[in-house]
């Protein structure tokens, strides 16, 4: 079955898809984007990612094309039309197509595209034998709380995990501090058991997977702290973790090639992930 995509008003087939050279997401990345889970052909968590993707718009003051309801009805013929079952829906907005020139165009239609793929199946050893990432700078700019195209420092980052073996890489702002990975969110249980991720301020983005999971580690009874934590607290964690619309949530066993707790997957990581799992069921 060939894939089909969406953008600007027209369904057309993937490797037809296309924006104009001058579209300011391709110029200036100039916009803004989402990634949904999809699962049984659903939406998951899609209040929440149609929230961050509003505040994203409006802090780039950039509109949306059509109204939410319109919206769901384009991301629900995407899935439809490419048959996805299990997996994501992509969604970018732009400022649109208009001459080169930095400043915002007086008249510029949004281009909004939205493509839709069913998920690789996930290999379970991966949430059963945990993973491994490595820290790096935080290099990127002053409002990662906006989910921007923008993601060069990102994409830098993730290679340079790749490149050592490790699945993510996991930044460290000028003070010592991790901020998150450069596409999931990053956790540490401390020794007294204390559920630790970085508050949603400006230097982080705040992923759906991260609210849904303060949800479940509160309902879990689990102390639960947002604030900032150094590499060193990190590698002395008992446990750590990562979560995502895409990798869920992953028990983190080596930070730098240090082992954290005994180097599996955490007991409370475990039961945390069980919980977020069923959440995703209910939904
Ligand atoms: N941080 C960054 C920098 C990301 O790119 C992502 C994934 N888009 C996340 C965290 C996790 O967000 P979510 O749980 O919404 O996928």
């Amino acid at each position: 079955m060939s894939r089909v995509a969406y953008v600007t008003g027209h369904y057309v087939p993937h490797r037809e898809a296309a924006v104009h050279i001058e579209d300011r997401g391709f110029q200036f990345a100039d916009g803004v984007y989402e990634v949904i889970a999809v699962k049984g052909g659903h939406l998951i968590d899609a209040e929440r990612h149609l929230a961050r993707l509003h505040r994203s718009l409006g802090e780039l003051r950039l509109t949306s094309p059509m109204a939410d309801a319109a919206l769901r009805v384009v991301l629900g013929e995407v899935i439809r039309r490419n048959a996805v079952d299990t997996g994501i829906v992509y969604l970018q907005i732009t400022r649109g197509t208009a001459p080169r020139d930095h400043a915002f165009p007086k008249a510029a239609t949004p281009t909004l595209v939205v493509t839709s793929r069913r998920a690789r199946p996930s290999d379970p050893r991966v949430a059963r034998d945990g993973v491994a990432v490595v820290t790096i700078p935080d290099i990127r700019w002053q409002r990662c709380d906006i989910k921007s195209v923008s993601l060069i420092a990102n994409v830098l980052g993730k290679q340079a995990a790749r490149e050592s073996g490790a699945f993510e890489a996991w930044q460290v702002d000028s003070d010592g501090r991790i901020t998150e990975g450069t596409s999931t969110n990053a956790w540490i249980i401390t020794r007294d058991g204390e559920v630790v991720t970085h508050a949603a301020d400006h230097a982080i983005l705040n992923g759906v997977t991260r609210l849904a999971l303060l949800d479940v580690v509160r309902r879990e009874g689990c102390r639960l702290v947002e604030r900032r934590f150094t590499v060193d607290e990190a590698k002395a964690a008992r446990e750590a973790f990562l979560t995502s619309t895409t990798a869920d949530l992953l028990p983190v066993v080596s930070i730098d090639g240090a082992p954290i707790g005994n180097g599996r997957p955490g007991l409370l990581t475990e039961r945390l992930r069980a919980a977020y799992l069923a959440h995703i069921a209910a939904e």
